[in-house]
């Protein structure tokens, strides 16, 4: 069979083969098996639900996958390669999640963080050659920055140095980083590849053998597995994910041009818009330019908090990649200080384009108005 499309391994891959088996793998809630040959323990040995998940992923990615309980305990794996006393290198703009992590573990000694602009092609390029992990975002959460994976990937590292890519907001589909020279690719499997809001899983994948069996020790060791229920989940959610993305993506398109004319709205910031300041990089790199847009309205963080509790179709709350659309103000969020106070990110969904736009214009009328909504605050995760 000559190479399949992602839209037709989104669907196919990581089915059963065998005469007489049920067309999806099932959900098989095991912790053991029976002694003799083959499995012994799940954590260890997995399951056929996990092994779904992870055909089919490493077969989009393009390398082996492995399946974990959310993407910050596949995060926190990757970390655990970093030898005592190693370097680690974040992007400016980054999922807090991850940034909390690598901060914790150099407060506590066990590596030096250094942060650098995503955009900052070469200081990627010079930090690669004494980091010993390079993490990426592209695009960034919730800033929408690109980094130029071909350029770092093709760059010199350290010896034994990973390049990392959290390809959460482009999924497979929209981009490959294993192809452009990534060593691991990461995924919060709980946005889009689940993409109903119903789970929390998470993925790596890499090209090389001995790291997968690095990494697969680890998760053995550590316990962050995914659940059975979640593992299948998260195959059925890649079942839909190229029509549920594309159809968030020509909704997301439509919404960052009705926001950009929109004379509440202070900036658009969406890498599908000509002035996104990395279109060209964006439009070159990417399949899609996503389904994630952030604005910033005109006034402060009470004026977005007050355009968020508007809302009547659009759902305030956090998290992203889902059928529904999402909105919330990022800067909420502790470790968010680089983003502004009045930026709302929208996850955008599935539903009809005009009803969107119709709820965001009632939603940011709030401005002219006067209606209350809670004053800002602050999370932590
Ligand atoms: N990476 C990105 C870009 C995210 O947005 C998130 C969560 O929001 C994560 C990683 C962490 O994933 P999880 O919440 O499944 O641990």
């Amino acid at each position: 069979m000559p190479k399949l499309k992602p839209e037709s391994l989104l669907v196919s891959a990581g089915r059963p083969h065998t005469p007489g088996a049920p067309l999806n793998a099932p959900i098989v809630p095991a912790s053991n098996f029976l002694l003799g040959e083959g499995a012994v323990y799940a954590r260890e040995d997995g399951t056929e639900t996990w092994r779904a998940f992870e055909e089919a992923l490493g077969a989009l990615e393009g390398g082996t996958a492995l399946g974990f309980a959310s993407g910050m305990a596949a995060a926190a794996a990757v970390f655990d390669r970093i030898p005592l006393g190693g370097r680690a290198v974040l992007p400016a703009d980054a999922y807090q999640g991850v940034v909390a992590l690598a901060e914790a573990g150099a407060a506590q000694g066990r590596w030096v963080l250094e942060r650098r602009a995503t955009e900052d092609t070469d200081g990627w390029l010079a930090a690669a050659t004494e980091a010993d992990l390079c993490w990426i975002e592209s695009p960034s959460n919730p800033m929408l920055v690109i980094a130029d994976l071909a350029a770092i990937g093709a760059g010199p590292r350290k010896p034994g140095g990973l390049l990392v890519v959290d390809n959460t907001f482009a999924t497979p589909l929209n981009q490959r980083p294993l192809e452009r020279g990534a060593d691991v690719v990461l995924h919060a499997a709980t946005k889009y590849l689940g993409g109903h809001s119903d789970l929390l899983a998470g993925a790596l994948v890499v090209r090389d053998r001995d790291l997968a069996d690095a990494l697969r020790r680890t998760r053995t060791l550590q316990g962050g597995v995914p659940g059975a229920l979640e593992a299948f989940l998260a195959t059925r959610g890649l079942r839909t994910l190229a029509v549920r993305l594309r159809r968030a993506e020509e909704n997301a398109a439509a919404l960052a041009d009705f926001l950009a004319g929109h004379p509440l709205v202070q900036r658009v910031h969406y890498p599908g818009r000509e002035d996104h300041p990395q279109h060209v990089l964006a439009s070159h790199q990417l399949d899609g330019h996503g389904a994630i847009v952030s604005l910033e309205v005109a006034g402060d963080a009470t004026a977005a908090e007050r355009v968020c509790s508007a809302t009547r179709l659009i759902r305030h709350a956090t998290s992203l990649g889902s059928v529904e659309t999402t909105m919330e103000r990022r800067a909420a969020y502790a470790g968010q200080e680089h983003v502004p106070p009045n930026l709302l990110r929208i996850s955008v969904g599935i539903e009809a384009i005009e009803d969107l736009q119709a709820d965001l214009d009632q939603a940011l009328a709030v401005l002219q108005d006067g209606r209350t909504c809670p004053s800002p605050r602050t999370t932590h995760l």
